[in-house]
C-alpha cells in the first residue's frame, strides 16, 4: 500500500511555520506513520493570538460585501479541491470514502458559503418609539474567536465555525483535535489561497490539557470560544473561561434514540437505522444508537436489521464499496470494545457482531470492529447511558407512548433524536415531548443551515446555525436616535 506522508505546519498570520515538538499522525486503517503534526506551545499560540487581534483592526472593518467575496473565493476552491479533501478526511479519520464523497464532503463548502450570503443578508432591528425616539440594533463583531473542534467530523466542524466567525469580521484560531491535523491545514493553505488577509484564519496544532487546546482558552485575548467535544472536556473549558469571563458555545456529546413505530415504513426504518447506527463507524454525536421498536414489529425489525448490517461491508476506507471503516486509534477501540465487554457480563446478548472482523494485511492492523447490535438490555445498563461512539447499538422494545417518551428522555445527554411513524400527530406529540437539540422525523442527518442546531442536558450549551450563529459572534449593540 502506498502511503502519503503528510508535513503539517501550524499557519499564523498568513505563514506555514513549525514550533514545538512533532507528533505522530497515524492512519487508523492500519495504524501506519502518515505524517506528523508540531505540538503548539505557549509561544505558538500567543503569536496566533496576536495575529488574529491585529488583524481583527482590519477584517471587523472589511465590508460585508468584500468579506462575502473571498469567502465565496474560499468556498470554491474547497469545491474544486473535493476529490482530495475527501481522501484526506479518510486518512485523517478512516471513514469510508464513499461516506466523504455522497454527502459529506459537500457540506464542507457550503458551510462557508451560507454563512457568507447570511452576512451579507440580513438585516437588523429597528423601534420607532411613539414618542419620536429611534432605537435600532447594531450587529458588530466580537473579536478574536477560538474555535476547538474534536476529531470525528474535522472538515465539516472546522468550516461550520469558520463560516460564521469570519462572516460576521471575527478572526478566528482554530484548534483542530490532536488526532485529525491534516485537513484543518489543507484548508489553511486553501484559506491562504483564496486571500483571506494574514492574521484572520490562524490553525495550530496540538493536544487539550496543558497543551495548545488550554493555553488558547485561557488566553486574556480570546472573547469567544466555540467548541465541539465531549461533554467532560466542556465542563473544563467553561471553567477556565470564567477567568476570563469568555462568550462559550458547547456541542457535547449525545446518545440519541431512534424511535420506532409499528406503522413505520420498515424498509425505510432498516435503511435509516444503518445510517444513524453506523455512519462514521458510529462515532458520531448525532448518532442514535438507542434502537427502540414498538413490540409489534420487534421481532421483524430486528430479523431485518441484523440481516442488513451483516452485509454492511467493513474494511479498506479507499475501496468504494466500503461502509464501515476503523475507528480514530486503538485507545478508542479498546474503549468502545470495553463497552461490548460490559455487555457480555450482564444479562443482555450479543446478536451481532462483537469482536473484531478477520480483514486481509495491512487492514489486519488496524482499529477495525464489526458493527454490534446488543438486546436485551435494561435502560440504566452503561451501554444504554454511556456515550460508546463506535458502530455498537441496542434495540429494545417497548409498548406505549408515553412509555417510549420516557425512556428516550432517560439519559444524561438531549442531542439528536429519531422518531419513526406514518402518524402526523404522534411525530408532533414527540417532537414536543422529547428533551433533544434535533429530531429527525423518517429521516437522519438532514439540516436546513438556519435552524438552530445544538443539544440539551449534558449535549452542550448554546446554538449555533442562521441568526443563532449571528447571536452568538456578535455583539449587538442598541442605538437610540432622539428627534
Ligand atoms: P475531546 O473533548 O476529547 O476533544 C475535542 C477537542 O478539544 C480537541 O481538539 C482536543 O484537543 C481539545 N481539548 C481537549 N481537552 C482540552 C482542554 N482541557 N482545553 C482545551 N481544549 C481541549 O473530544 P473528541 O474525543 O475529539 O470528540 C468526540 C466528542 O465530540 C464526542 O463526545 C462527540 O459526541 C462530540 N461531538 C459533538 C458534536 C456536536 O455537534 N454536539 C459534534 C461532533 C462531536
Amino acid at each position: 500500500m502506498d502511503y502519503p506522508f503528510f508535513q503539517v505546519q501550524h499557519y499564523i498570520d498568513g505563514q506555514f511555520v513549525d514550533g514545538g515538538p512533532r507528533f505522530e499522525i497515524i492512519y487508523p486503517a492500519t495504524n501506519h506513520v502518515i505524517g506528523s503534526a508540531p505540538e503548539a506551545g505557549m509561544a505558538e499560540v500567543d503569536a496566533a493570538v496576536q495575529a488574529a487581534a491585529r488583524a481583527f483592526r482590519q477584517w471587523s472593518r472589511t465590508s460585508v460585501a468584500e468579506r462575502r467575496l473571498i469567502l465565496k473565493q474560499f468556498a470554491q476552491l474547497i469545491r474544486e479541491h473535493e476529490a482530495e479533501l475527501a481522501a484526506i478526511e479518510t486518512w485523517d479519520v478512516g471513514r469510508p470514502i464513499s461516506e466523504n464523497r455522497a454527502g459529506y464532503i459537500p457540506r464542507i463548502a457550503a458551510n462557508i458559503e451560507f454563512f457568507a450570503d447570511f452576512a451579507a443578508t440580513h438585516g437588523s432591528e429597528a423601534y420607532p418609539m411613539d414618542n419620536g425616539y429611534i432605537n435600532y440594533v447594531l450587529r458588530q463583531p466580537v473579536g478574536v474567536a477560538a474555535l476547538i473542534a474534536p476529531w470525528n467530523i474535522p472538515l465539516l466542524q472546522a468550516t461550520w465555525k469558520m463560516g460564521p466567525a469570519l462572516a460576521f469580521g471575527n478572526t478566528v484560531v482554530l484548534k483542530p483535535a490532536e488526532l485529525t491535523p491534516i485537513g484543518t491545514w489543507r484548508l489553511a493553505q486553501l484559506a491562504h489561497e483564496a486571500g483571506l488577509p494574514p492574521g484572520v484564519v490562524n490553525v495550530i496544532h496540538g493536544f487539550g490539557p496543558n497543551s495548545a487546546g488550554e493555553f488558547l482558552t485561557k488566553h486574556p485575548d480570546v472573547r469567544l470560544i466555540s467548541f465541539t467535544g465531549e461533554t467532560t472536556t466542556g465542563k473544563v473549558i467553561m471553567t477556565v473561561a470564567a477567568a476570563t469571563l469568555k462568550r462559550v458555545s458547547f456541542e457535547l456529546g449525545g446518545k440519541g434514540a431512534n424511535i420506532i413505530f409499528a406503522d413505520a415504513d420498515l424498509e425505510r426504518a432498516v435503511a435509516i437505522s444503518l445510517r444513524s447506527s453506523f455512519f462514521n463507524q458510529g462515532e458520531f454525536c448525532l448518532a442514535g444508537p438507542r434502537i427502540l421498536v414498538q413490540r409489534p414489529i420487534y421481532e421483524t425489525f430486528l430479523e431485518r436489521f441484523q440481516a442488513a448490517a451483516q452485509r454492511l461491508n467493513v474494511g479498506d476506507p479507499f475501496d468504494p464499496a466500503t461502509q464501515v471503516g476503523a475507528l480514530i486509534a486503538r485507545e478508542h477501540l479498546d474503549r468502545v470494545s470495553g463497552y461490548i465487554e460490559v455487555a457480555r457480563t450482564s444479562a443482555a446478548r450479543i446478536v451481532l457482531g462483537g469482536g473484531r472482523p478477520e480483514l486481509p494485511a495491512p487492514f489486519d492492523q488496524g482499529n477495525f470492529l464489526q458493527p454490534t447490535i446488543i438486546v436485551d438490555v435494561k435502560p440504566q445498563d452503561r451501554v444504554c447511558q454511556e456515550e460508546i461512539f463506535g458502530p455498537v447499538v441496542t434495540v429494545a422494545p417497548f409498548d406505549e407512548e408515553e412509555e417510549v417518551i420516557a425512556m428516550a428522555n432517560g439519559v444524561s445527554y438531549g442531542l439528536s433524536a429519531v422518531v419513526q411513524t406514518r402518524d402526523v400527530g404522534r411525530a408532533v406529540r414527540l417532537g414536543a415531548a422529547l428533551e433533544a437539540g434535533t429530531i429527525w422525523v423518517n429521516d437522519f442527518f438532514v439540516r436546513d443551515l438556519r435552524v438552530p442546531f445544538g443539544g440539551m442536558k449534558n449535549s452542550g450549551i448554546g446554538r449555533e446555525g442562521g441568526h443563532y450563529s449571528l447571536e452568538f459572534y456578535t455583539e449587538a449593540k442598541t442605538i437610540c436616535l432622539s428627534n
